[in-house]
């Protein structure tokens, strides 16, 4: 038998999605408990893979066996394809393997031609269903198939309600939508030079054709990025029999959630519209009722989608995000999935269902994305400043937080100033998927129209960010940049403040600050905690930094890049003098006035710390960094130094390096100059015995860390420094301390050499930042301006400086593991690049076996969520 690539809703299952994509999935599933699903069948996700590897092109046996598939609907429907007596319709609707939501295509309708809509509309003795339908079908596929933008067929819409005097596309009646059709073939025709298809068969290959086709439009490609989810997968293509909400005044069609996605209150949550299709809830063109009011308009209906929503849910285990259409008073469920829920919402669902008995706590950890606790942690209105403020407006809460910014009108304006550093707000009349850039560079969205399930509110949601939707009473003028409400003009630029939590819009910049955590998060941190094994740290450089990430449960320093310390008022001045100097002497003087400063640092650092493991990073940067570039600087420090204005200019251009990234920096600088290290370790020494004279139940065990290590005699010598004055310092002070000296593993050769390094380093850290530039050979400073071509190119499909890139930087890692442990069993194992707090990396260094994570404070939680999930995942794989 030949390779299938097309299967019937009645062949699938849910545990298909990597087949049948999420949607083809649960289509199956539901079908599989006799739910009223409108039948169909789903080509593959590697239709799709083989669309790509043949060309573009859909292969002929494909396409037959898509034809064969189509002749199985006809029979399960009793209906025909192109049958003017007894049309079957259809929809054609993308599904990935991760749900995408609004990132790619639908088209509804699809069957439809002059003859098969008179056939429909004799049929259904209804022309103006048959005529509405037929117009959106041209609509949406000239659209997603042809690339007509849909606002030329709205601007045609719009001129024809104007000729009427109405303003609901409900008031156009079927002579009108007869019209509209002529109107749209013609422009159709006029803009691509041939009449509109009218050969279903031909219309059904076009449209699976675009489906896989937006896999790679550039909307899906960063929604890929965001959420990691690899280019290969493909999008599967659901074909399934049209039902409709728009025959009168006993059909609809709605959204809804079996409990609400923005608080997680267990109760059924939506939206429908009656006289309706689909696209229309979404679009957020008309504003929808909620799904209470079903209860009113057809109580049977009601009580039977909500039954089938419990029963969902408790089949899914998990909250389910359900479409459903109403057909002559009759239910049909269209799709139904996880829903996408606030972090504050994912939250209170999975430990209700711990309480409620459905899931365990090991499954509840699984039930939040680690990134979205960035929303938990995130601003909120500072309480006084709020009860000053003024609200103008109010909106739908579409997604929790505060945020305050300058409005902008347009994705690409945020964008723009975004990069500029300013804080912006996106203003907009309805977001669509165009907008997702501009949209994640935002403070927040505030949008006109959409209700809850809105495109605007979904993502918002989904990204952590601010969003007030729907608000109608802005009179909005997006081509003019500006908008009013509440009797204000807000024009681009102005400040404003919004609130996704109770929907209020401020004229005016509303302060914001810090979150707070309660209620549910403690609790479910602590299920987190009890599954994993990698333990988290942080990289801290100063106490209050420290303890922020203490709060947020950091169980120990993993980087303290020291040179952070110098860069204040009355410490730079005397780095500048080591820089200076000219003898080993005169270097020691300007160290030594460095010393109390270090010294003190890290006392504060060990207060806050206790007897947590602190990681201490010796100086790091090219000393050039401490220098001033400016003329009007030069000529003042020269004086604060009492040197002359030539004799710093030649220090500088002494310093000068073609590559200092590559150059005299890290351990290179304790080579040349061993009297920093010792001055270093002077200050980590006495600080801790300090503190722990104080404190004598810390027990603090310092822990060296030397930068850039790239090969063993390297850190040889720097450690006999190290050592030398270390062991001198606790002599003398007549206690016992032990300390640890070990590396970070930034260069490729560290990695490489790891057993020979592991001789003298008693711990690792591996410096992703640095291997990652080293390792690819470009820089972590200038990537990002040629990155955005490679991922155009599909050559990488993320930031390697972001997500660790597990096939290159990785297997170094693995390497220097491996190696590592053979010289020392025993050695302790962490990273402490950015990749420390990605989860996708977190789980990579779960299964490559490091001891922890170090990762910048706010992302703390979402690491000890992270570590939970890898060790989870592993245990179960
Ligand atoms: C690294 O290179 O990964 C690192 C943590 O050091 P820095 O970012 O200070 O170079
Ligand atoms: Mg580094």
């Amino acid at each position: 038998m030949s390779y299938k690539y097309v299967y019937l809703f009645s062949e699938g299952n849910g545990s298909m999605r990597e087949l049948l994509g999420g949607k083809g999935a649960n289509l199956a599933e539901m079908t599989n408990l006799g739910m009223p699903v409108p039948q169909g069948f789903t080509v593959t996700t590697e239709a799709c893979t083989r669309y790509y590897e043949d060309g573009r092109q859909i292969a002929p046996e494909i396409q037959a066996e898509i034809l064969e598939y189509l002749g199985k609907m006809e029979e399960i429907a009793g209906k025909k394809f192109g049958d003017a007596a007894n049309p079957l319709l259809v929809s054609v609707r993308s599904g990935a393997r991760a749900s995408m939501p609004g990132m790619m295509d639908t088209i509804l309708n699809l069957g439809l031609n002059d003859t098969v809509v008179e056939g429909l509309a004799k049929l259904t003795n209804n022309p103006r269903f048959a005529y509405d339908s037929y117009r959106r079908f041209i609509q949406m596929f000239s659209d997603v198939v042809m690339e007509l933008p849909k606002s030329n067929f709205e601007k045609i819409i719009d001129e024809m309600k104007e000729a009427k005097g109405v303003k609901m596309d409900t008031e156009l009646d079927a002579d009108d939508m007869k019209a509209m059709v002529v109107r749209f073939k013609e422009y159709y025709k006029q803009e691509k030079g041939v009449d509109f298809p009218t050969d279903p068969k031909e219309q059904l290959m076009e449209a699976v054709r675009a489906v896989f086709r937006s896999w790679d439009n550039p909307r899906a490609n960063v929604y890929r990025r965001l959420n990691d989810i690899p280019y290969s997968w493909g999008t599967a293509v659901n074909v399934q029999m049209m039902v409709f909400g728009n025959t009168g005044d006993t059909s609809g069609t709605g959204v809804a959630f079996t409990r609400n996605p923005a608080t997680g209150e267990a109760k059924l949550f939506g939206e429908f519209l009656m006289n309706a299709q689909g696209e229309d809830v979404v679009a957020g063109i008309r504003t929808p009722q909620t799904i209470d009011q079903l209860k009113n308009v057809m109580p049977e209906v009601y009580e039977q989608f909500a039954t089938t929503a419990d029963r969902l849910e408790k089949h899914y285990r998990d909250m389910q995000d359900m479409e459903f259409t109403i057909e002559n008073g009759k239910l049909y469920m269209l799709q139904t999935r996880n829903g996408k829920r606030t972090a504050a919402a994912a939250l209170k669902i999975a430990v209700d269902l711990v309480d409620e008995g459905m899931i365990t706590e090991e499954e509840a950890v699984m039930r939040v994305e680690p990134k979205q606790l960035d929303s938990l942690l995130h601003p909120q209105f500072e309480a006084t400043a709020l009860k000053a403020a003024k609200v103008i407006g109010k909106g739908l809460a579409a997604s929790p937080g505060a945020a305050c910014g300058r409005v902008v009108f347009t994705a690409e304006d945020a964008k723009e100033w975004d990069a500029r550093g300013e804080k912006v707000i996106l203003a907009r009349l309805e977001t669509s998927p165009e907008d997702i850039e501009g949209m994640n560079v935002a403070q927040g969205i505030l949008t006109v129209r959409g209700g809850m399930t809105s495109h605007a509110a979904v993502v918002a949601r989904g990204m952590g960010t601010c969003c007030v939707s729907g608000c109608g009473e802005i009179a909005m003028h997006e081509e003019e940049k500006y908008f009013e409400l509440g009797g204000m003009t807000i024009r681009e630029g102005d400040y404003i403040s919004i609130d996704g939590s109770t929907g209020n819009i401020y004229g005016e910049a509303v302060p914001t600050v810090e979150a707070t955590i309660s209620g549910d998060f403690g609790r479910y941190m602590a299920w987190a905690d009890a599954a994993r094994t990698l333990k988290v740290y942080t990289n801290a450089d100063t106490p209050r930094d420290a303890a922020q990430a203490v709060k947020f449960g950091a169980q120990g320093i993993g980087l303290c890049r020291t040179e952070h310390m110098f860069f204040e008022a009355d410490r730079i001045k005397a780095i500048r003098e080591m820089i200076v100097s000219e003898t080993v002497e005169a270097r020691k003087a300007a160290l030594a006035k460095l010393l109390p400063f270090q010294q003190g640092d890290f006392e504060a650092l060990y207060e806050v710390m206790q007897d947590r493991p602190v990681t201490i990073r010796y100086l790091d940067p090219p000393l050039h960094e401490f220098l001033p570039t400016k003329e009007e600087d030069i000529a003042e420090i020269a004086g604060e130094l009492n040197i002359t204005v030539e004799k710093l200019k030649q220090v500088i251009a002494s310093l000068h390096e073609f590559n200092p990234m590559m150059g005299h920096r890290g351990c290179r600088l304790a080579v040349s100059y061993p009297e920093i290290a010792e001055m270093q370790t002077t200050a980590v020494i006495n600080a801790a015995i300090n503190v722990n004279k104080a404190h004598p139940e810390y027990k603090i065990v310092p822990e060296i860390m030397i930068p850039l290590v790239g090969e063993r005699k390297e850190l040889k010598y720097v450690k006999d420094v190290v050592t030398a004055t270390a062991d001198k310092l606790i002599a003398d002070a007549g206690i016992e301390m032990t300390y640890k000296v070990g590396t970070m593993v930034e260069i490729p050769r560290a990695a490489v050499t790891a057993d020979e390094i592991a001789k003298e380093a008693e711990f690792f850290s591996f410096g992703t930042n640095d291997l990652t530039q080293m390792t690819f050979g470009f820089s972590r400073d200038d990537a990002g301006k040629f990155l955005d071509s490679y991922y155009d190119a599909k050559i990488y499909e993320s930031d390697p400086f972001a997500k660790l890139d597990q096939d290159g930087v990785g297997k170094l890692i693995k390497l220097a593991v491996r190696l590592g442990r053979e010289t020392r069993p025993d050695i302790k194992l962490g990273i402490c690049g950015e990749h420390g707090g990605d989860p996708s990396s977190i789980e990579f260094c779960h299964n490559a076996g490091l001891n922890y994570v170090s990762c910048s404070p706010f992302r703390v939680p979402i690491a000890r969520l992270a570590a939970a999930q890898a060790a989870i995942k592993a245990k179960k794989a």
